[in-house]
Protein backbone atom coordinates (compact mmCIF):
# COMPACT_ATOMS: atom_id res chain seq x y z
CA UNK A 1 0.00 0.00 0.00
CA UNK A 2 0.79 3.21 -0.97
CA UNK A 3 1.56 6.07 1.46
CA UNK A 4 -0.87 8.25 -0.40
CA UNK A 5 -3.73 5.35 0.47
CA UNK A 6 -2.37 5.20 3.68
CA UNK A 7 -3.23 8.62 4.20
CA UNK A 8 -6.42 8.64 2.76
CA UNK A 9 -7.43 5.38 5.21
CA UNK A 10 -6.46 7.68 7.86
CA UNK A 11 -8.47 10.72 6.72
CA UNK A 12 -12.09 8.45 5.95
CA UNK A 13 -12.27 7.87 10.04
CA UNK A 14 -9.59 5.58 10.92
CA UNK A 15 -8.01 8.64 12.88
CA UNK A 16 -5.42 7.70 14.84
CA UNK A 17 -6.16 8.75 18.38
CA UNK A 18 -5.04 11.95 19.70
CA UNK A 19 -2.58 12.36 22.55
CA UNK A 20 -4.84 13.53 24.90
CA UNK A 21 -6.67 10.42 24.68
CA UNK A 22 -4.74 7.81 25.07
CA UNK A 23 -4.16 6.59 28.79
CA UNK A 24 -0.70 5.87 29.49
CA UNK A 25 -1.16 4.17 32.41
CA UNK A 26 -3.18 1.19 31.01
CA UNK A 27 -0.43 -1.11 29.37
CA UNK A 28 -2.95 -3.58 28.21
CA UNK A 29 -5.22 -1.19 26.02
CA UNK A 30 -3.39 0.46 23.01
CA UNK A 31 -5.61 2.87 22.14
CA UNK A 32 -8.94 3.91 22.74
CA UNK A 33 -9.28 3.68 18.73
CA UNK A 34 -9.24 0.29 19.08
CA UNK A 35 -12.53 -0.19 20.97
CA UNK A 36 -14.48 2.13 19.14
CA UNK A 37 -12.78 2.43 15.32
CA UNK A 38 -13.14 -0.16 12.68
CA UNK A 39 -10.47 -3.50 13.46
CA UNK A 40 -7.23 -3.04 12.41
CA UNK A 41 -5.62 -6.23 11.10
CA UNK A 42 -4.28 -4.86 8.01
CA UNK A 43 -0.97 -4.17 8.57
CA UNK A 44 0.58 -6.58 10.95
CA UNK A 45 1.03 -4.23 13.78
CA UNK A 46 0.52 -5.53 17.45
CA UNK A 47 -2.84 -5.16 18.97
CA UNK A 48 -1.08 -4.88 22.18
CA UNK A 49 1.14 -1.78 21.86
CA UNK A 50 4.86 -1.58 23.91
CA UNK A 51 5.18 -3.15 26.72
CA UNK A 52 4.20 -1.92 30.24
CA UNK A 53 8.07 -1.73 30.96
CA UNK A 54 8.60 -0.21 27.41
CA UNK A 55 6.08 2.40 28.08
CA UNK A 56 7.55 3.30 31.15
CA UNK A 57 11.24 3.04 29.26
CA UNK A 58 10.06 5.55 27.01
CA UNK A 59 8.02 8.23 29.31
CA UNK A 60 11.98 8.48 31.49
CA UNK A 61 13.36 8.46 27.47
CA UNK A 62 11.83 11.86 27.36
CA UNK A 63 13.98 13.53 29.59
CA UNK A 64 16.76 12.74 27.90
CA UNK A 65 15.30 14.22 24.78
CA UNK A 66 18.06 17.10 24.63
CA UNK A 67 21.21 15.27 23.96
CA UNK A 68 22.32 12.97 21.20
CA UNK A 69 20.99 9.33 22.88
CA UNK A 70 24.46 7.43 21.67
CA UNK A 71 24.61 5.88 25.26
CA UNK A 72 21.33 4.81 25.14
CA UNK A 73 21.95 2.94 21.78
CA UNK A 74 25.06 1.91 22.55
CA UNK A 75 23.85 0.32 25.86
CA UNK A 76 20.76 -1.52 23.20
CA UNK A 77 23.32 -2.85 20.79
CA UNK A 78 25.96 -4.09 23.76
CA UNK A 79 23.10 -5.88 24.95
CA UNK A 80 21.64 -7.47 21.81
CA UNK A 81 24.91 -8.52 21.12
CA UNK A 82 25.45 -9.98 24.02
CA UNK A 83 22.30 -11.76 23.77
CA UNK A 84 23.82 -12.80 20.95
CA UNK A 85 27.13 -13.95 21.07
CA UNK A 86 28.15 -11.04 18.75
CA UNK A 87 30.52 -7.93 18.73
CA UNK A 88 29.20 -4.57 18.49
CA UNK A 89 30.00 -3.86 16.08
CA UNK A 90 28.41 -6.34 14.69
CA UNK A 91 25.06 -4.81 15.11
CA UNK A 92 23.65 -1.57 13.27
CA UNK A 93 20.67 0.56 14.56
CA UNK A 94 18.13 2.21 12.18
CA UNK A 95 14.97 4.11 12.67
CA UNK A 96 12.90 0.83 11.49
CA UNK A 97 14.16 -2.45 9.62
CA UNK A 98 12.54 -0.90 6.39
CA UNK A 99 15.21 1.71 6.42
CA UNK A 100 18.23 -1.00 6.78
CA UNK A 101 16.31 -2.85 3.96
CA UNK A 102 16.34 0.27 1.88
CA UNK A 103 19.71 0.69 2.54
CA UNK A 104 21.06 -2.67 1.56
CA UNK A 105 19.08 -2.44 -1.89
CA UNK A 106 21.15 1.02 -2.50
CA UNK A 107 24.29 -0.86 -0.84
CA UNK A 108 24.09 -3.91 -2.42
CA UNK A 109 22.47 -3.40 -5.97
CA UNK A 110 22.63 -1.53 -8.77
CA UNK A 111 24.43 -2.50 -11.67
CA UNK A 112 24.08 -6.11 -10.02
CA UNK A 113 20.30 -6.79 -9.54
CA UNK A 114 18.00 -8.02 -6.51
CA UNK A 115 16.66 -11.62 -6.50
CA UNK A 116 13.49 -11.86 -4.54
CA UNK A 117 10.47 -14.43 -3.35
CA UNK A 118 7.02 -13.90 -4.82
CA UNK A 119 4.76 -12.97 -2.99
CA UNK A 120 6.74 -11.31 -0.50
CA UNK A 121 7.33 -8.17 1.92
CA UNK A 122 7.86 -5.56 -1.93
CA UNK A 123 9.84 -2.77 -0.17
CA UNK A 124 13.32 -4.15 -1.22
CA UNK A 125 11.62 -4.89 -4.90
CA UNK A 126 10.53 -1.20 -4.83
CA UNK A 127 13.29 0.30 -3.29
CA UNK A 128 15.26 -1.14 -6.74
CA UNK A 129 12.38 -0.40 -9.07
CA UNK A 130 12.88 3.18 -7.83
CA UNK A 131 16.26 3.49 -8.59
CA UNK A 132 16.06 1.08 -11.86
CA UNK A 133 17.77 -2.06 -11.03
CA UNK A 134 16.65 -5.38 -12.51
CA UNK A 135 13.81 -7.19 -10.10
CA UNK A 136 14.34 -11.44 -9.94
CA UNK A 137 11.07 -12.24 -8.62
CA UNK A 138 10.49 -15.94 -7.60
CA UNK A 139 7.37 -17.94 -6.82
CA UNK A 140 7.38 -19.31 -3.56
CA UNK A 141 7.49 -23.22 -4.14
CA UNK A 142 4.62 -25.63 -3.41
CA UNK A 143 4.87 -25.45 0.56
CA UNK A 144 4.91 -21.38 0.38
CA UNK A 145 8.62 -21.72 1.02
CA UNK A 146 11.56 -20.09 -0.37
CA UNK A 147 12.48 -21.96 -3.32
CA UNK A 148 16.07 -21.45 -3.06
CA UNK A 149 17.58 -23.03 -5.64
CA UNK A 150 15.35 -21.14 -8.30
CA UNK A 151 16.16 -17.76 -6.23
CA UNK A 152 20.11 -19.14 -6.96
CA UNK A 153 19.50 -20.08 -10.89
CA UNK A 154 17.70 -16.66 -11.20
CA UNK A 155 20.79 -14.69 -11.38
CA UNK A 156 24.47 -15.95 -11.21
CA UNK A 157 25.50 -12.61 -11.02
CA UNK A 158 23.02 -10.80 -8.26
CA UNK A 159 24.03 -7.74 -5.53
CA UNK A 160 21.12 -9.08 -3.24
CA UNK A 161 19.44 -11.87 -2.65
CA UNK A 162 16.42 -11.54 -0.09
CA UNK A 163 14.40 -14.22 1.94
CA UNK A 164 11.86 -12.91 4.50
CA UNK A 165 11.70 -15.46 6.99
CA UNK A 166 8.50 -16.27 8.30
CA UNK A 167 7.60 -14.69 5.16
CA UNK A 168 5.02 -11.80 5.08
CA UNK A 169 2.32 -12.06 3.78
CA UNK A 170 2.18 -15.64 4.14
CA UNK A 171 3.74 -16.23 7.35
CA UNK A 172 5.47 -19.50 6.24
CA UNK A 173 8.76 -20.64 7.07
CA UNK A 174 11.49 -21.66 5.21
CA UNK A 175 13.56 -24.55 6.43
CA UNK A 176 17.07 -23.86 8.03
CA UNK A 177 18.33 -26.20 5.37
CA UNK A 178 17.42 -24.81 2.40
CA UNK A 179 18.72 -21.50 3.86
CA UNK A 180 21.67 -22.88 4.84
CA UNK A 181 22.27 -24.19 1.06
CA UNK A 182 21.53 -20.95 -0.44
CA UNK A 183 24.26 -19.56 1.45
CA UNK A 184 26.83 -22.24 0.69
CA UNK A 185 25.99 -22.26 -3.13
CA UNK A 186 25.53 -18.34 -3.56
CA UNK A 187 27.47 -16.68 -5.97
CA UNK A 188 30.47 -14.85 -4.41
CA UNK A 189 29.75 -11.12 -3.78
CA UNK A 190 26.09 -11.65 -3.96
CA UNK A 191 24.66 -10.57 -0.66
CA UNK A 192 21.84 -12.35 1.35
CA UNK A 193 19.65 -10.44 3.65
CA UNK A 194 17.15 -12.86 5.58
CA UNK A 195 14.85 -9.80 6.73
CA UNK A 196 13.39 -11.65 10.03
CA UNK A 197 10.76 -9.23 11.11
CA UNK A 198 8.24 -11.64 12.00
CA UNK A 199 10.92 -14.57 13.69
CA UNK A 200 10.00 -14.17 17.41
CA UNK A 201 6.39 -15.08 16.78
CA UNK A 202 7.82 -18.60 15.08
CA UNK A 203 9.72 -21.65 16.31
CA UNK A 204 12.56 -20.94 13.29
CA UNK A 205 15.87 -20.36 14.10
CA UNK A 206 16.87 -17.15 13.48
CA UNK A 207 20.38 -16.97 11.12
CA UNK A 208 21.88 -14.50 13.50
CA UNK A 209 24.17 -17.38 14.75
CA UNK A 210 25.28 -17.52 10.87
CA UNK A 211 26.84 -14.67 10.90
CA UNK A 212 30.30 -15.12 11.80
CA UNK A 213 30.75 -17.96 9.11
CA UNK A 214 29.14 -15.84 6.34
CA UNK A 215 30.61 -12.27 5.87
CA UNK A 216 27.63 -11.83 3.27
CA UNK A 217 24.80 -12.80 5.23
CA UNK A 218 22.64 -9.61 6.80
CA UNK A 219 19.72 -10.12 9.02
CA UNK A 220 17.51 -8.05 9.99
CA UNK A 221 15.05 -7.60 13.15
CA UNK A 222 12.35 -4.88 14.04
CA UNK A 223 10.96 -3.57 17.49
CA UNK A 224 7.37 -3.37 15.19
CA UNK A 225 5.86 -6.36 15.14
CA UNK A 226 5.69 -8.83 18.47
CA UNK A 227 7.84 -5.75 20.94
CA UNK A 228 4.97 -3.85 19.51
CA UNK A 229 6.95 -0.69 18.85
CA UNK A 230 5.78 0.15 14.88
CA UNK A 231 5.10 4.03 15.88
CA UNK A 232 8.53 4.09 17.97
CA UNK A 233 10.62 2.95 14.56
CA UNK A 234 13.39 0.64 15.59
CA UNK A 235 15.20 -1.95 13.43
CA UNK A 236 18.46 -3.41 13.90
CA UNK A 237 21.06 -4.98 11.44
CA UNK A 238 23.15 -7.77 11.88
CA UNK A 239 26.27 -8.86 9.96
CA UNK A 240 30.22 -8.74 9.65
CA UNK A 241 31.38 -5.60 10.48
CA UNK A 242 32.83 -4.73 6.91
CA UNK A 243 28.94 -5.60 5.65
CA UNK A 244 27.62 -2.90 7.87
CA UNK A 245 30.43 -0.64 7.37
CA UNK A 246 28.56 -0.74 3.79
CA UNK A 247 25.18 -0.10 4.84
CA UNK A 248 26.82 2.79 6.81
CA UNK A 249 27.64 4.51 3.74
CA UNK A 250 23.78 5.48 3.64
CA UNK A 251 22.92 6.12 7.18
CA UNK A 252 25.97 8.09 8.47
CA UNK A 253 25.85 6.46 12.40
CA UNK A 254 22.36 7.87 12.84
CA UNK A 255 20.76 7.24 16.19
CA UNK A 256 17.07 6.70 16.99
CA UNK A 257 15.44 8.71 19.51
CA UNK A 258 16.27 8.35 22.95
CA UNK A 259 11.99 7.07 24.35
CA UNK A 260 12.69 4.30 21.57
CA UNK A 261 16.12 3.05 22.41
CA UNK A 262 15.24 2.74 26.18
CA UNK A 263 12.04 0.83 25.02
CA UNK A 264 13.91 -1.53 22.75
CA UNK A 265 16.34 -1.91 25.45
CA UNK A 266 13.76 -2.68 28.24
CA UNK A 267 11.63 -4.94 25.81
CA UNK A 268 15.03 -7.24 25.46
CA UNK A 269 15.31 -7.12 28.85
CA UNK A 270 11.86 -8.74 29.76
CA UNK A 271 12.50 -12.39 29.50
CA UNK A 272 8.17 -13.20 29.16
CA UNK A 273 7.80 -10.90 27.04
CA UNK A 274 8.11 -13.10 23.32
CA UNK A 275 7.21 -16.49 25.11
CA UNK A 276 3.95 -14.17 26.62
CA UNK A 277 2.99 -12.40 23.18
CA UNK A 278 4.14 -15.64 21.26
CA UNK A 279 1.45 -17.91 23.06
CA UNK A 280 -1.38 -15.07 22.31
CA UNK A 281 -0.51 -14.67 18.64
CA UNK A 282 -0.30 -18.72 17.98
CA UNK A 283 -3.72 -19.37 20.09
CA UNK A 284 -5.43 -16.15 18.34
CA UNK A 285 -4.13 -17.53 14.55
CA UNK A 286 -4.65 -21.46 14.87
CA UNK A 287 -8.48 -20.79 16.48
CA UNK A 288 -9.09 -18.49 13.20
CA UNK A 289 -7.53 -20.57 10.80
CA UNK A 290 -8.92 -23.37 12.42
CA UNK A 291 -12.41 -21.77 12.31
CA UNK A 292 -11.82 -20.62 8.88
CA UNK A 293 -10.74 -24.45 7.89
CA UNK A 294 -14.00 -25.94 8.91
CA UNK A 295 -15.73 -23.69 6.87
CA UNK A 296 -14.01 -24.64 3.68
CA UNK A 297 -11.11 -22.20 3.34
CA UNK A 298 -7.94 -23.09 2.73
CA UNK A 299 -5.24 -20.59 4.74
CA UNK A 300 -1.25 -20.76 4.49
CA UNK A 301 0.46 -22.31 7.36
CA UNK A 302 1.53 -19.45 9.31
CA UNK A 303 4.09 -18.91 11.77
CA UNK A 304 3.79 -15.43 11.79
CA UNK A 305 1.04 -12.49 13.09
CA UNK A 306 -0.47 -12.60 9.01
CA UNK A 307 -1.71 -15.34 7.00
CA UNK A 308 -3.71 -15.94 4.01
CA UNK A 309 -6.89 -17.01 3.01
CA UNK A 310 -7.12 -18.76 -0.32
CA UNK A 311 -11.03 -16.93 -1.43
CA UNK A 312 -10.79 -18.69 -4.75
CA UNK A 313 -12.00 -15.86 -6.56
CA UNK A 314 -10.55 -12.12 -6.71
CA UNK A 315 -10.33 -11.11 -3.33
CA UNK A 316 -10.30 -6.91 -3.60
CA UNK A 317 -14.21 -7.06 -3.27
CA UNK A 318 -13.84 -9.13 0.14
CA UNK A 319 -11.84 -6.57 1.75
CA UNK A 320 -13.39 -3.91 0.73
CA UNK A 321 -16.73 -5.64 2.14
CA UNK A 322 -15.13 -6.66 5.02
CA UNK A 323 -14.09 -2.67 5.54
CA UNK A 324 -17.47 -2.18 4.86
CA UNK A 325 -18.13 -4.14 7.91
CA UNK A 326 -15.70 -2.56 10.17
CA UNK A 327 -12.97 -4.56 9.62
CA UNK A 328 -9.97 -3.47 7.73
CA UNK A 329 -7.79 -6.72 6.50
CA UNK A 330 -4.57 -6.80 4.76
CA UNK A 331 -4.28 -5.71 0.54
CA UNK A 332 -3.87 -8.47 -2.33
CA UNK A 333 -0.44 -9.19 -3.59
CA UNK A 334 -0.90 -9.04 -7.81
CA UNK A 335 0.35 -12.44 -8.13
CA UNK A 336 -1.84 -14.19 -5.95
CA UNK A 337 -5.51 -11.79 -6.84
CA UNK A 338 -7.55 -14.63 -4.60
CA UNK A 339 -5.35 -14.79 -1.86
CA UNK A 340 -6.30 -12.06 1.15
CA UNK A 341 -3.36 -11.23 3.65
CA UNK A 342 -5.01 -11.44 7.59
CA UNK A 343 -3.21 -9.62 10.38
CA UNK A 344 -3.80 -11.23 13.76
CA UNK A 345 -5.45 -8.85 16.18
CA UNK A 346 -6.26 -9.39 19.67
CA UNK A 347 -9.46 -11.52 20.95
CA UNK A 348 -11.78 -8.80 19.98
CA UNK A 349 -10.92 -8.11 16.96
CA UNK A 350 -10.36 -11.60 15.71
CA UNK A 351 -14.06 -12.19 16.82
CA UNK A 352 -14.78 -9.04 14.74
CA UNK A 353 -13.47 -10.59 11.89
CA UNK A 354 -15.29 -13.85 12.07
CA UNK A 355 -18.62 -11.96 12.14
CA UNK A 356 -18.00 -10.01 9.27
CA UNK A 357 -16.34 -12.72 7.26
CA UNK A 358 -19.33 -15.06 7.60
CA UNK A 359 -21.45 -12.22 6.67
CA UNK A 360 -19.37 -11.22 4.02
CA UNK A 361 -18.48 -14.68 2.64
CA UNK A 362 -21.49 -16.59 3.47
CA UNK A 363 -20.61 -19.69 4.72
N1 LIG B 1 10.22 -6.46 6.93
C1 LIG B 1 9.03 -7.03 6.79
C2 LIG B 1 8.96 -8.42 6.29
C3 LIG B 1 7.86 -6.34 7.11
O1 LIG B 1 6.68 -6.93 6.94
C4 LIG B 1 7.97 -5.03 7.58
C5 LIG B 1 6.78 -4.24 7.92
O2 LIG B 1 5.67 -4.62 7.78
C6 LIG B 1 9.25 -4.48 7.70
C7 LIG B 1 10.35 -5.22 7.38
C8 LIG B 1 9.43 -3.07 8.14
O3 LIG B 1 9.35 -2.99 9.53
P1 LIG B 1 9.82 -1.71 10.32
O4 LIG B 1 8.61 -1.22 11.02
O5 LIG B 1 10.89 -2.22 11.25
O6 LIG B 1 10.37 -0.71 9.36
Amino acid sequence: MTDMTRRSLVGLGMALPLLGQINWANATLPSPAAETGPARINYNESPWGPSSAAREAMREGIGLCGRYPYDAQYRLIDTFAAEHGLAADQVQVFCGSKLALQHAVMAFTGARSLVVPEPSYEAPAEAAAGRGTQVHSVALNAHHAHDVDAMLAADRTAGLIYLCNPNNPTGTVTPRQDIERLLARKPAGSVVLVDEAYIHFSDAQSCIGLVKEHPELLVLQTFSKLYGMAGARLGLAIGQAPLLQRLEAYDGQNVAPAPTLLAGLASLQDRRLVPQRKADNARLRDQTIAWLTERGWRCTASQANCFMIDLRSPGQPVVERLAEEGVLVGRIWPSWPNWVRVSVGDERDMQRFREAFAKVAGR
